[in-house]
């Protein structure tokens, strides 16, 4: 059954349509983002499928037909829509309806019904691919055209002030913005951007996805430690934000920094920052693709040593793979589990799947799932 199909058969009428929208993968610039600092994410080709309809009685009604959420559909009215409510995963979208109304979009009721391929809380933002289905289903829906960057901006208020999550804005950015066969760079605190040429087919390559299927528990509280350390050293250092701090002056910033741990935090958010621009600089060139591949890994280093953000089924997963001839390779997302990317020969894929299949069969650890991410196009109406 389609999308329309099921739409149709729970709420007894046809879709107006459906509408599409990517989790991601970030290549590179991680913990950055709540440091002013760029990213470079790009999208992946699973999506969050939105069927909707508008509705004039000024009521929200939501499914899901992913497993893992129940499958009844919520009902909420439009006016009870507050932060705080504790909708379970209907808070993402209820949160994106809430926070175009609470823009000043002239947004109504609606019927939605979702259905995914994201892998749901493996760092390839679900959360973000399921807000910006909603938002775009919605701008057309009320005929707003509410432009893309703004799009992200709302859906990310929904994930913050509604969810109450608090992430950065590279998500939403993503999943809105990205284009097939480009990364995209962000500059996370004037949001500008740029679409930067990734074709990783047409140089024979490929980018793996290892998804440990791990999230270690403690996650939460470490982020908010790294948050508040990073704050820490700029304030430390006198300026705005580690974003602030040049490459070239880090020696002399280290220098003035006590706290072993701050110098670690700092170091790892102005040396990735160096590595988003350096990245840039070689996929903009004529230069070959494959010169990225040490720089993720020394991304992977930092992430482990000075950020400690990594675990042991990250690190097993890139070590083996560069052991197994990857040309690259480095947790991505916030860390304690989730994913890690894997740049690779095409050649190669099988020798360095089947490396981190026998490699974590050994370890004891749960079948990690690898797949390849094509840099796909963001969000889209599909029909
Ligand atoms: P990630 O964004 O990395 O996948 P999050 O914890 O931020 O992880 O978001 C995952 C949560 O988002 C799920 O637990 C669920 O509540 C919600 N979610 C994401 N996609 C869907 C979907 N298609 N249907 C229902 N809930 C979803
Ligand atoms: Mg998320």
């Amino acid at each position: 059954m389609t999308v329309a199909d099921v739409f149709h058969e729970l709420y007894g009428r046809a879709a107006e349509g459906v509408w599409a929208a990517p989790g991601r993968v970030n290549l590179i610039g991680e913990h950055t983002d709540y440091n002013d600092g760029f990213v470079m994410p790009f999208a992946l080709p699973h999506t969050t499928l939105a069927a909707a309809g508008h509705r004039d009685d000024g009521v929200l009604r939501l499914h899901s037909g992913s497993p893992d959420v129940p499958g009844e559909v919520v009902e909420l009215p439009l006016a009870e829509l507050a932060p705080g409510r504790a909708d379970g995963w209907a808070d993402y979208p209820a949160g994106v309806v809430w926070a175009l109304r609470d823009a000043g979009y002239p947004v109504g009721g609606a019927d939605l019904h979702f259905a995914s391929t994201v892998p749901h809380g493996a760092g390839l933002s679900s959360s973000a691919a399921l807000e910006v289905a909603t938002a775009l289903a919605l701008s057309d829906l009320y005929g707003l055209g509410i432009e893309r960057g703004e799009l992200a901006v709302l859906c990310r208020r929904a994930e913050n002030a509604y969810v109450g999550a608090p992430t950065g804005i590279m998500d939403q950015t993503a999943s809105a913005c990205c284009t097939s066969g480009h990364a995209l760079f962000l500059d996370t605190r004037d949001l500008s951007q740029r679409q930067v040429p990734f074709d990783l087919a047409a140089h024979g390559l490929r980018l793996l996805v290892v998804d440990t299927r791990v999230k270690h528990a403690h996650s939460d509280g470490e982020y908010g430690k790294r948050r508040a350390g990073c704050e820490a050293g700029a304030a430390a250092l006198d300026v705005p934000a580690l974003r602030d701090v040049p490459y070239a002056e880090l020696p002399a910033a280290l220098a003035r920094l006590e706290d072993p741990e701050v110098r670690r935090l700092v170091r790892h958010v102005v040396t990735e920052n160096e590595r988003v621009e350096r990245t840039i600089a070689l996929l903009s060139s004529a230069s070959d693709v494959r010169a990225i591949g040490p720089v993720l890994t020394e991304g992977h280093a930092s992430l482990r040593d000075d950020f400690r953000v990594s675990c042991p089924e990250l690190d097993l997963v890139v070590d083996t793979a560069l052991a197994a001839g990857a040309l690259g390779a480095r947790m991505t997302g916030g860390g304690f589990g989730g994913s890690a990317i894997v740049l690779t020969e095409e050649a190669a894929v099988a020798t360095v799947t089947s490396s981190i299949d026998k490699a974590f069969a050994s370890a004891g650890y749960p079948a990690p799932r690898v797949f390849p991410a094509v840099p796909s196009q963001g969000a889209h109406r599909v029909s």
